[in-house]
């Protein structure tokens, strides 16, 4: 396996593009990716939580192909309601912005416990046993662990992407270590943390051709052959990272619009707020607010766009990339 920094470097090569002062790419225009991006983690969450759980074929008997925000699910939502998807990312966001956008694993851990006990809707079982335990040690960092592979740390990165975007690949992979070992400390969850932040930060910066972003997938595959999918299609993903991340890329690079990609994905079923949240995050970079259809936009809770598109501003005030 190559070591992480040698293999970040080595995927930061087209680093070069990457400047922030690349032609057209104003500020205004990345904040419109990041407000996005945020929204999109939100609306995939919303829009997957109805399936979640359900089998690509119980969702064809039940829903035919679900594409509106409508709620219910196992956890009965309401219309236009999230999981702990977006409210982990919001409760990290939180601890990011009062640290001044420092990325510090004790105010994190701080936040997600508080987090822990407003009493979530929904909440992973390596989280819940990692924070409690945090709460009896007061370390903030978990015991490395092969089982906690869970994507519950990938699900909520968004907010270290947003505040990390121009800053060395040490500090990125710092910064994705100390916010995913509050709860998961596994590399198979670190692989999948940064290979989002490097398409997140890749879109930012205004790359949109597949085989550019299709560079980072290189990378984690070399390290870590298990995602590879073998040309299979991934339905039904579970919680494992791995089978989320290949239904998330599958979905991502084989659709042309923020609809048409959140639709494969929660289609597939399985943990579907999470793969939904996850490729919603990567597709609002993609395709900016113009490519969100706006009756999802309406659908989701109010308090939640609110909370979405201030974060994301505000988190990306700290990043060294905003020109
Ligand atoms: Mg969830």
């Amino acid at each position: 396996m190559l070591n992480p920094i040698a293999l970040l470097t080595q995927s930061f090569k087209h680093d070069a593009l990457l400047s922030p002062a690349l032609p057209g790419r104003h500020g205004a225009w990345v904040q419109d990716r990041a407000v996005a991006a945020y929204l999109g983690l939100a609306i995939g969450d919303a829009l997957g939580a109805t399936v979640e759980f359900l089998t690509p074929r119980e969702i064809v008997q039940k829903h035919g192909v679900h594409r509106d925000i409508t709620g219910g699910g196992w956890l009965r939502l309401k219309a236009g309601h999230v999981t702990d998807d977006t409210t982990m990312a919001l409760a990290l966001g939180r601890a990011i912005l009062a640290e001044q956008g420092q990325v510090r694993p004790l105010a994190v851990a701080q936040a997600l416990d508080a987090w822990m006990r407003a009493k979530p809707v929904d909440i992973g079982n390596t989280v819940r046993r990692n924070l409690i335990s945090f709460r009896r040690t007061g370390q903030a960092e978990a015991p490395e662990s092969e089982h906690d592979a869970g994507n519950g740390a990938a699900m909520r990165i968004l907010p270290v992407a947003l505040c990390t975007w121009g800053k060395t690949p040490e500090a990125v992979l710092a910064a994705v270590r100390h916010q995913g070992h509050v709860t998961h400390h596994n590399a198979l969850s670190d692989a999948a943390s940064l290979n989002l932040v490097q398409l997140l930060h890749d879109l930012l910066s205004g790359i949109q051709q597949p085989d550019k972003l299709q560079e980072r997938l290189s990378a984690i595959l070399h390290a870590h052959p298990v995602f590879a999918d073998r040309g299979r299609r991934r339905d039904n993903p579970s919680g494992f990272v791995v089978e989320t991340m290949q239904a998330v890329w599958q979905g991502f690079f084989d659709t042309q619009s923020f609809e048409d990609c959140l639709v494969d994905v929660v289609n597939r079923g399985g943990d579907a707020d999470t793969t939904g949240a996850i490729v919603g995050m990567l597709a609002g970079a993609r395709y900016g607010l113009d490519g969100i259809p706006p009756r999802w936009l309406r659908a989701l809770e109010s308090s939640v766009r609110t909370q979405c598109e201030q974060q994301a501003l505000a988190l990306l005030a700290y990043s060294p990339g905003l020109p």
